[in-house]
């Protein structure tokens, strides 16, 4: 069997030791005799592997008791819907900052159910940096301020947590949850699809402090109502159990290896080896600013685009996959999250210095 490094921004690569342990678990979870596929979700054993995620996750980002997590389905983009419809309660308005594809398409959902305003945007730049704090054009008046603290395409990172004051912050982490350490509390809401740094897709892990909960607009439909998910512990119909569980050995994974500090510093290590190696050479670049560069998403272009198809074609036969960026950008992306190990970063690094001995 030989495992490629996969690239993939999503779904991405899964810890190989989680998939190890899901397959020997497979045909009989803890001698049940079956599946944990198979297993009602309102089981004692079900209930007990996501009762253990919930507490994982929460130790692993110092997650406040005043906090639910929540395990839903339907992906981050479900939530650009519900985030409005939970949260606006009687106000009218809410604030979002547009740093990218992600941003745009939150904005286009909630502008849906109220009056968006952008108070903040990086287009004319072409989504190559992030507004700063004193940019921000925030609105007193408003429910909440929504950002993408990692714009997955275009490799765009906030540097700093916005400052709210008293309204709400919300954050689309999708991308960067669980790889560096953050302050919860910081935050009204948190919100994630579980394929990049968390397990499978199907699975979208909110945590939202309390006091938002109760506020949904009359109309929500009761799956998408935080507060009835909320007093259900996420089982107000049949979850995803399968993702939750696997969501949960990456738990265990992550802090077999130290937690989200002892990964920060790899993912440092990863990101900075990968953008020295861009920012040594003429044949490669990357256009976004050096504070903004995300850990997780790194495109890149090389100088001759006639070579992008050559360059992926032998990355590919050399087993570093899924590298073309995304369709509405092209040139190549490596996606270097949490458990893409920094041997594949060492491995791409030196596949791109040959490529370009070989065509400079
Ligand atoms: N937000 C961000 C930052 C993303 O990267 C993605 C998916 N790549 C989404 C939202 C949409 O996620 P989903 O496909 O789970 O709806």
């Amino acid at each position: 069997m030989t495992r490629n490094y996969n690239f993939s921004a999503g779904p991405s690569a899964l810890p190989e030791a989680v998939l190890q342990q899901a397959q020997q678990e497979l045909l009989d979870w803890h001698g049940n005799g079956l599946s944990i596929m198979e297993m009602s979700h309102r089981s004692k054993e079900f209930v007990g592997v996501a009762e253990q995620a919930e507490q994982d996750l929460r130790e692993l980002m110092q997650i406040p008791d005043n906090y639910k997590v929540l395990f839903m389905q339907g992906g981050a983009t479900s939530q650009f819907t519900m985030i409005p419809m939970n949260l606006l309660g009687d106000k009218t308005s809410a604030d979002y900052i547009n740093t990218g594809d992600w941003s745009k398409k939150a904005i286009k959902e909630a502008s849906r159910y109220c009056d968006v305003n952008v108070i903040a945007s990086s287009e004319a730049n072409n989504f190559t940096s992030a507004p700063s704090q004193s940019e921000l054009k925030l609105n007193p008046d408003a429910a909440y301020v929504h950002y993408t603290p990692n714009e997955t395409i275009r490799g765009v990172e906030f540097d700093y947590i916005p400052d709210t004051g008293d309204v709400p912050l919300v954050a689309d982490m999708s991308s960067n949850i669980l790889s560096r350490q953050i302050d919860v509390s910081r935050f009204a809401m948190i919100y994630a699809g579980a394929q990049k740094n968390i397990g499978p897709a199907g699975l979208t892990v909110v945590i939202i402090r309390e006091d938002l909960l109760g506020k949904a607009l009359p109309q929500t439909p009761a799956l998408y109502d935080y507060k009835v998910t909320a007093d259900a512990g996420s089982m107000h119909n049949t979850p995803p159990t399968f993702g939750w569980y696997l969501a949960g050995l990456v738990f265990q994974w992550l802090k077999a290896q130290g937690g989200v500090a002892a990964i920060e510093e790899i993912n440092r290590r990863k990101a900075e080896k990968l953008y020295s190696a861009i920012d040594n050479s003429p044949f490669y670049s990357n256009p976004v600013a050096l504070n903004n560069r995300s850990w997780m998403n790194v495109p890149f272009i090389l100088a001759n685009a006639e070579l992008d198809k050559q360059f992926l074609a032998e990355a590919d036969d050399k087993g570093l996959l899924n590298l073309p960026g995304h369709r509405s950008v092209g040139g190549m992306r490596a996606s270097i999250y949490n458990a893409v190990p920094e041997a594949g970063v060492d491995t791409l690094i030196a596949f791109m210095h040959d490529f370009e001995q070989r065509h400079a």
